[in-house]
């Protein structure tokens, strides 16, 4: 039976498949995944709410994954995004009417 063996393109040593990095010269042998520990989920999640459209960007990279754990931190961080841009317009909504209501008032004191 024949072993599939990964080899690293700088040094030729061969590598487990499970390897992102060459044990011997360091080479990078296939990109890192997203991380999805505590303080990758976190800052995938402040990310998410304080910069809305661009949080997407960033939770699409961990729905990628082929991991259950990944595409569920990229769930949660695409519902903070939703819910971020939820409270956002609604706050513009209320500072639109009130200055609506402010500019109408002053309107109604110059007797228009
Ligand atoms: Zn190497």
């Amino acid at each position: 039976m024949e072993v599939i063996e990964e080899k690293c393109l700088k040094c030729h040593v061969a590598v487990r498949p499970t390897d992102y990095f060459c044990y011997n010269c360091g080479n990078n042998l296939k990109p890192v995944p997203p991380s999805v520990s505590l303080i990758g989920q976190t800052t995938l999640y402040i990310r998410s709410v304080l910069i809305p459209p661009f949080g997407i960007l960033w939770a699409i990279k961990y729905l990628k994954q082929n991991n259950a754990k990944s595409k569920i931190v990229g769930i949660v961080a695409i519902i903070f995004t939703l819910i971020s841009l939820i409270i956002c317009s609604i706050l513009f909504k209320n500072f639109v009417n009130n200055l609506n209501n402010q500019v109408n008032e002053q309107l109604n004191l110059f007797g228009y």
